[in-house]
């Protein structure tokens, strides 16, 4: 995956780029923590109301992080006064309610330590620009146990601090927005990637759509199953057998999609609304046109099982798909 050059401008100031020479405004890095904090926010919402649908679990803070060596030599001053950056990790966002605003956790704390498990400090001017800081710290938490409570030690004004998060237990799966991607998004069985253009004109109920089908590839584990299944995903894609079971994918996908939606309290019509809509600005783009159900046709099926959850007073629901995710596909 092209980690996250956090250098590239974010489109939506692209009208308004910065001075040669200097870093990005302040606008700039708050642009990007609203938007992460959206993505964090539905991420958070889908995983923890559906963690029965889910064998793979993880603890669920409600707390984006990223590291200062995701932005570029160019940005990396001014994303360090930005966010406050006090070590090489820190909280770039808390998601209201969730389990780290509940303990205390503030957006621009930074992070020592993780049960124990130590964060480096400040990075050297001359640091390699990447996401690997990020991404072990975000592993000590995805494989922490279920149920237990996390310690943290974060750095906050220069007092170092313990706070205790109790987590939710949630589906195990990693989120990021895609930068300099349009309408792009995958799910790999780790990560729901999404391009950062669903953060300009769409609104939460709708990137919550695409968030949870995407999310539905990763709990039904698609890529696993297709590549177990030796399908190509590359330009043959759309041929045969590869077509077929890529398809049969997408419409579990879609089906799954929308009781994750339900089941985290999100309008189950959401969904075919959506493909109505904005389908068909979508389709070619985040959606091959032969492998993925025209946005016709993927609306009425999805209205009809849509209707029907919500004529179900249950949650959560699990629909019989989940029980699919070990069978081979063939
Ligand atoms: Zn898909």
């Amino acid at each position: 995956m092209p980690t996250i050059a956090r250098s590239l401008l974010f489109l939506l100031l692209a009208a308004a780029p910065a001075p040669k020479n200097e870093g990005p405004p302040p606008a700039f890095f708050e642009t990007l923590r609203a938007a992460d904090l959206r993505m964090a926010t539905i991420a958070y919402r889908l995983t923890t109301a559906n963690a029965a649908l889910c064998d793979r679990l993880q603890p669920q803070l409600g707390m984006p992080i990223h590291a200062l060596t995701q932005y570029g030599p160019a940005t990396r001053t001014a994303a360090a006064t930005a966010f406050g950056f006090e070590s090489t990790v820190g909280v770039e966002a808390v998601v209201p309610g969730a389990p780290a605003d509940k303990a205390g956790v503030r957006a621009n704390d930074s992070i020592v330590a993780i049960n124990g498990t130590e964060q480096p400090g400040l990075p050297t001017a001359d640091a390699a620009e990447g996401a690997g800081a990020r991404d072990a710290a975000e592993a000590v938490i995805a494989t922490a146990p279920v149920g237990k409570p996390v310690r943290l030690t974060v750095l906050r004004g220069g007092q170092r601090l313990p706070i205790t998060v109790q987590p939710v237990t949630g589906c195990r799966s990693r989120f990021e927005i895609l930068l300099g991607s349009g309408l792009d998004a995958t799910a790999d069985g780790a990560i729901v990637q999404i391009g950062e253009r669903f953060f300009e004109g769409y609104t939460d109920a709708e990137i919550a759509v695409v968030v949870s089908h995407e999310l539905a590839h990763n709990i039904l584990r698609h890529r696993e199953r297709l590549d177990a299944a030796k399908i190509n995903r590359g330009l043959l894609a759309e041929l045969g057998r590869n077509g077929r079971l890529i398809r049969e994918t997408e419409d579990q996908a879609d089906l799954l999609g929308i009781y994750l939606l339900a089941n985290a309290g999100y309008d189950p019509m959401s969904a075919p609304k959506f493909w109505r809509q904005k389908g068909g600005t979508i389709d070619g783009g985040l959606f091959r046109s032969r492998t993925h159900a025209s946005s016709k046709a993927r609306a009425e099926v999805l209205e009809a099982a849509a209707r029907e959850i919500a004529a179900t007073p249950t949650r959560p629901i699990i629909p019989p798909v989940v029980a699919t995710r070990d069978v081979p596909l063939r």
